[in-house]
């Protein structure tokens, strides 16, 4: 698989559209533009990156490793199941780049460049491959560059050994009997799930008071007692003071309650957060302004400062999924081929997905942020386990869980839920596109839905309101 080549230093070419990375967004609006017509670049710096982190490294791979997973047996060989997981990801992963590849390679007026793209002026970028340069300059520039994983600034921590990033710890070898996550947060948790049902011995080490902070107590609870369950070890209120690779094992330092502890490990994920990949992107020379972390600043329609010029996905500092530089995608293609109406002020109801087992979804806002923004609030809430009319859960074995509704009194629209159980990533969607679109609780509550489904827990929860 090969893109086209940056060429001779004195090269250039000037396109409608020139998108710097290849992120979801990103492919999106390249594909849409091309088939109308216009003249597009897209540069991307790694090959191995075709088609954007979330097929790469991040959503896919994850929930392919995820998956696997969830269905080994204790009889399995930890070794040799983790081994055909990651092959099985690998190949996965490897189909899904050469499909991402021929959609833009197949049409005509789209110019795939591979290399290094720094701007050196107003809507204009030198790509850099190898020895070769390309000077690019285009009417409308897409910045869709990503992030990557944050390394924190921790005596100690350095990628490389047994230190891993969200990115190595796919390939991780030999496997981890015993791992540490330093950050608790859905990366950190997710991978702390995977690696426990995969046969790992998983300490998160988390700097917040309790896990999932963000999410009420009832809930919290219940997703920390099923990684319990499943041999994930939490300890709230950790600032980790030091991570040390040795011959053997890895330690890491971590005070809590004014206590300093060690804990080995075999391999330690750092999942502290994401950093915006504009460091040497040349931002300053095209004019375009970042805040103190790097971020690229963008108004409600994608616009920079520079004119021109626009950023999607992670980088623009808004919400860091798939669907959301996706999203954005659809905003510029609005602007340049429709009504230029659609705006991120439009996005009510974004829901999210932690792919824990079961998966935590969340749309809108928990109980405690209702009662704080004064709402009249009701209440809905049952554990998965108490719902007589929903055995989906039964069925497949994991009837761990809680589905908890908030609406408002005053209007009967539900304000926010969070549905922890199987197929909750699925559920999540009705809930959010029923907020988005005005559907009351009462008439979620007294729907028809197909059996037997998760989604047929709502009539039961939301019978429950008080
Ligand atoms: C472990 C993990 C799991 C995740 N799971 C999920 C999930 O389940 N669901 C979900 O919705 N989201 C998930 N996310 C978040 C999601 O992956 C990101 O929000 C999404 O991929 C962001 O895409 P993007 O459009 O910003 O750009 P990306 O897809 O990150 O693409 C940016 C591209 O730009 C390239 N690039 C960078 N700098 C340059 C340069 N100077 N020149 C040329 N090319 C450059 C990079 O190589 C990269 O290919 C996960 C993230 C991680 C880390």
């Amino acid at each position: 698989m090969t893109e086209q080549d940056v060429t001779s230093p004195t090269h250039h070419e000037h396109v409608d559209l020139l998108v710097i990375g290849w992120g979801k967004g990103g492919k999106t609006l390249a594909g849409t533009m091309a088939r109308a017509g216009r003249r597009v670049a897209v540069v991307e710096q790694s090959e191995a990156m075709i088609g954007g982190s979330c097929i790469n490294i991040a959503c896919i791979p994850t929930k392919i490793l995820v998956h696997d997973a969830e269905n080994r047996r204790e009889s399995d060989d930890v070794d040799a199941y983790f081994a055909r997981a990651v092959t099985r990801r690998d190949t996965l992963t490897g189909a899904m780049r050469r499909k991402n590849f021929s959609m833009l390679d197949s049409l005509d007026s789209v110019l795939l460049v591979s290399g290094r793209a720094e701007f050196t002026g107003e809507r204009e970028v030198l790509v850099t491959g190898g020895d070769d340069t390309l000077r690019i300059t285009a009417d409308t520039v897409v910045v869709n560059t990503g992030s990557v994983a944050t390394v924190p600034n921790i005596d100690g921590a350095a990628l490389g050994g047994r230190i891993h990033d969200s990115k190595t710890l796919q390939h991780v070898t030999p496997f981890p009997r015993r791992l540490v996550v330093v950050g608790g947060g859905y990366i950190g948790l997710e991978f702390g799930s995977m690696f426990a049902h995969f046969g790992a011995r998983v300490t998160v080490l988390d700097r917040g008071p309790r896990p999932l902070r963000q999410e009420d107590d009832d809930v919290a609870e219940v997703v920390a007692s099923a990684l319990a369950d499943d041999g994930v070890t939490i300890v709230s209120g950790a600032a980790v003071t030091a991570v040390a690779d040795g011959a053997d094992h890895a330690t890491v330092t971590y005070v809590a309650d004014g206590e300093s502890t060690d804990v080995e490990a075999d391999a330690v994920l750092l999942a502290v957060g994401r950093t915006p990949a504009t460091k040497d992107l040349g931002l300053d020379r095209a004019g375009i302004a970042s805040d103190d972390r790097g971020f690229i600043t963008v108004d409600e329609q994608l616009r920079t400062s520079a004119e021109g010029v626009y950023a999607f996905g992670d980088v623009n500092g808004g919400p860091m999924f798939t669907y959301i530089s996706l999203d954005d995608n659809r905003i510029l293609a609005d602007q340049l081929l429709g009504e230029g109406r659609r705006s991120t002020a439009d996005r009510g109801s974004v829901p999210y997905t932690m792919f824990l087992t079961p998966p935590v979804s969340r749309v809108g806002l928990t109980e405690k942020e209702a009662r704080e923004q004064g709402y009249d609030v009701r209440v809905g809430a049952k554990l998965m386990a108490d719902i007589a009319a929903a055995p989906r859960a039964k069925i497949e074995g994991d009837p761990r869980g809680i589905v908890k509704f908030v609406v408002d009194g005053a209007t009967d629209l539900v304000l926010g839920a969070a549905l922890v159980h199987v197929h909750s990533q699925e559920v999540i969607n009705t809930v959010a596109l029923a907020m988005r679109h005005g559907v009351t609780a009462t008439e979620l509550r007294d729907t028809i839905y197909t059996h037997p489904s998760a989604t047929e827990a709502l009539n039961e929860v939301l019978g429950t309101l008080r």
